[in-house]
């Protein structure tokens, strides 16, 4: 849908979030036809607001304040498409579990719930999701440290819906020792760091990219410098074909505790409309080879929104899942992003909401409890991501990424650093391409190892 969307900033800025969840919006100032037009105009301390449908047209009128404007388009939007536009309500950024967890310092979870409803207009079941969440998951939380996050930017062949920094692996063998010698020294040292400043390492989370398209040897080589860490240890070893029992004894080796094996749907033609290049008896191989090696916690990712999927065949991959023994199970919903080769959702949104709500209740009559949530735009019905969990086997490093309760720092290309400063995140990004990270890393890593000197 096409919206024509005028307004002065910073209302504009303020509104553009809610229009775009809109299924399928392309929001814009002038463009030469639209199918919705919304015009925010400034009377004073009042705002107008109008909004048009061919000959439908609504009004409202608000006090000029953030959270009125945003509650009254959002409103309007849902009266004019005669739908509701999200049921996350105004919260449309990534992280609404932490906005849950302020209120809940104040209020009772009942409170939370009505306070979510009435002033972020979330539905309820939404609203009921978030605080449990945040309930489950901000317990684990600790006071001090840090956790460290390793990229690993290469996989064997992109997934039509990829938007991460994943390199052909193919392409980059001619960098990868260098690359592995750099990132092995980055890790050795922030490691190190933090040893002397006496600063606690609370998580280490190896992701990409796919780890595990790294030869064994290679992984070795990179996370040497953390061998047997003492804290929880996560590898992604997301794509099933990159899996072997070699690479499966080398990480339990290293003091692995926790590896993704991901299937995202049990259809081979699913796994080919969306360019994995894997079939579901590799994926069941490689599921039962994490289980019978050192490593003790196994997670699994599905994907709602997918092509050729059903609830029935959505609820069999769970059972199938549950009855191997995963204790970790994340439903993700697809987010598409302008990097991806898939443009459009696949998925009629009622179909894939359906899913996920029946999937998230199989789940939870089972024992496993939502304990972390992000979202992201362009995400399939409006849905959002959440990790279960057995109770027990939670991932810390998900919880305080998603929280942002500690810093974090990053090592390898793209990997992105958040430190804390004066009650502040600040980013460091390592660049994403293999090549100008080796150029720029040693520059980074002293930045780093400043902001521990600084912060111990
Ligand atoms: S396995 Fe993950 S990171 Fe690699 S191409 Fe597929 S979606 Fe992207």
């Amino acid at each position: 849908m096409i919206i024509r969307f005028e307004a002065p900033s910073p209302w504009r800025e303020r509104g553009v979030h809610l229009l775009e969840l809109v299924p399928e919006a392309i929001v814009e100032s002038e463009p030469p036809s639209w199918d919705l037009e919304v015009k925010v105009e400034l009377r004073g301390q009042i705002l107008l607001l109008t909004a048009k449908v061919g000959r439908q047209r609504d009004r409202a009128i608000v006090p000029a304040s953030s959270a009125d404007f945003q509650r009254a388009l959002f409103r309007l939007l849902g009266k004019i498409t005669d739908s509701d536009p999200s049921p996350w309500g105004i919260l449309t950024g990534v992280r609404p579990g932490k906005v849950a967890a302020r209120l809940l310092q104040n209020l009772s979870r009942e409170d939370t719930i009505v306070r979510l409803r009435e002033q972020y207009l979330l539905r309820e079941e939404k609203a009921k999701l978030l605080v449990e969440v945040v309930g489950a998951g901000y317990p684990l939380l600790n006071r001090r440290g840090v956790s460290i996050y390793i990229s690993v930017p290469f996989c064997p062949s992109r997934c039509h819906y990829c938007s991460f920094a994943a390199h052909p692996l193919a392409r980059w063998q001619h960098v990868l020792p260098k690359y592995i010698e750099q990132a092995a020294s980055e890790l050795g040292k922030l490691l190190e760091a933090c040893r002397a400043y006496q600063l606690p390492v609370n998580s280490i989370y190896v992701g990409g990219g796919t780890p595990t398209s790294l030869a064994p040897e290679q992984l070795a080589i990179l996370l040497a410098p953390a061998i047997k860490p003492g804290c929880e240890f996560t590898v992604e070893a997301g794509r099933p074909d990159t899996i072997t029992p070699r690479h499966l004894e080398v990480l339990g080796g290293l003091g692995v505790t926790r590896v993704s094996v991901n299937c995202q749907y049990p259809s081979e033609k699913t796994l080919q409309a969306i360019g994995r290049n894997h079939t579901i008896q590799e994926f069941q191989q490689a599921l039962m080879a994490a289980q019978s090696s050192e490593i003790g916690i196994i997670n699994s990712d599905m994907i709602v929104g997918l092509p050729e999927q059903t609830l029935a065949g959505f609820i069999q991959g769970l059972e199938y899942l549950i009855c191997k023994g995963v204790q970790n199970i994340t439903i993700h919903a697809l987010s598409l992003k302008r990097g991806a080769k898939t443009q459009h959702q696949y998925l009629p949104p009622d179909l894939a909401g359906e899913i996920a709500q029946a999937a998230y209740q199989f789940l939870q009559e089972r024992d496993y409890r939502p304990y972390y949530l992000y979202r992201q735009k362009n995400i399939s019905a409006n849905l959002e991501n959440i990790g279960f969990a057995l109770p027990g086997t939670f991932c810390y490093y998900n919880v305080a990424s998603i929280a942002e309760s500690e810093p974090v720092l990053g090592v390898g290309a793209g990997a992105v650093s958040k430190l804390v400063m004066h009650n502040r995140i600040e980013t460091l990004n390592n660049p994403a391409d293999p090549i100008q990270y080796l150029a720029r890393s040693q520059s980074l890593v002293r930045r780093k190892l400043d902001w521990l000197r600084h912060s111990s």
